[in-house]
């Protein structure tokens, strides 16, 4: 709690935190729309900051099973989504290392 914010992003279309406001992702780094969390619509992200993650957990998804760590903003310590770790089809191994934001905890603003 009460970490001081010192990084930012780059680019005009930023993703933040609808709680706190802090800087999350960019739409540069945004991969896919297509993906569904507890809110309902995910976004999947090549890249984020301003978060940490929780312990890691196999959970059986609808496309198998994985390997993931709650993603939690470092702004407000709310779960936002979540960190996939591994991926045990081979057709899932692309999101290893990748993070999901659930679109309910997330907001695009234009910035500079
Ligand atoms: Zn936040």
């Amino acid at each position: 709690m009460g970490k001081i914010i010192l990084e930012y992003l780059d680019g005009n279309r930023i993703y933040v935190c609808t709680k706190c406001h802090i800087h999350l992702s960019n739409y540069e780094s945004r991969i896919s729309k297509n993906f569904r969390g507890g809110t309902g619509q995910a976004f999947l992200f090549d890249y984020g900051i301003n978060y940490h993650v929780g312990v890691p957990e196999d959970k059986d998804l609808m496309t198998g099973k994985h390997t993931v760590q709650d993603l939690i903003c470092n702004g407000c310590n709310q779960v936002i989504g979540w960190k996939y770790i591994k991926a045990h089809r081979e057709s899932e191994k692309y999101k290893e290392g990748k993070i999901i934001i659930e679109r309910h905890y997330i907001k695009r603003i234009k910035w500079n």
